[in-house]
C-alpha cells in the first residue's frame, strides 16, 4: 500500500492540524488521541512515511526502528506509567481495523484496562 501523504498523522507531522504533544525527539512524536478510550491514551508514531507495522518493519532503517521503539518505551516513562503498567496496541490493516494509514502505537492506561480483546 502507498503512503497517503494526505493521511491526518502527515498533516500532523507537518504542524498543519494541532496536537497534544506529549513527547518528540529525531525519530517519533507523541501526542494525545482525540478520542481518548483510557484517562491516558496516548500515540506514538515514527517520523517517517510508514503505512503500517507491515511497511516500517520491513522498510525502516535499523536506527529509525530502534529510535521508535525507544521513543515508545521513554513517552510512557515521561507519564510515570512504569509502576502501574500500560498497554501498547499497533493496528495494522483491515483486521484490526487501523483507520489511518501512518504506523501509530496506541498507548493505553491511567485505569485498569480489563481483557485485551472486547468481541
Ligand atoms: P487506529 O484505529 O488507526 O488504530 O487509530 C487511529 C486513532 O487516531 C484513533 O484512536 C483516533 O481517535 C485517532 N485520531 C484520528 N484523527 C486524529 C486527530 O486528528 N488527532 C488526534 N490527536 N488523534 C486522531
Amino acid at each position: 500500500m502507498a503512503y497517503d501523504q494526505n493521511n491526518v498523522f502527515a498533516m500532523i507531522l507537518r504542524g498543519e492540524i494541532p496536537c497534544e504533544k506529549v513527547y518528540e525527539d529525531e525519530f517519533a512524536l507523541s501526542f494525545n488521541d482525540i478520542n481518548a478510550q483510557a484517562p491516558i491514551h496516548v500515540l506514538v508514531i515514527p517520523k517517517g512515511e510508514y503505512v503500517s507495522m507491515a511497511d516500517f518493519s520491513v522498510a525502516a532503517s535499523p536506527e529509525e526502528i530502534t529510535g521508535f521503539f525507544r521513543a515508545v518505551g521513554e513517552t510512557a516513562r515521561s507519564l510515570g506509567l512504569e509502576k502501574d503498567g500500560y498497554r501498547l496496541i499497533a493496528n495494522t490493516g483491515s483486521n484490526a481495523h487501523q483507520e489511518v494509514p501512518h504506523l501509530h502505537f496506541h498507548i493505553l492506561s491511567g485505569r485498569k484496562l480489563g481483557p485485551m480483546l472486547s468481541r
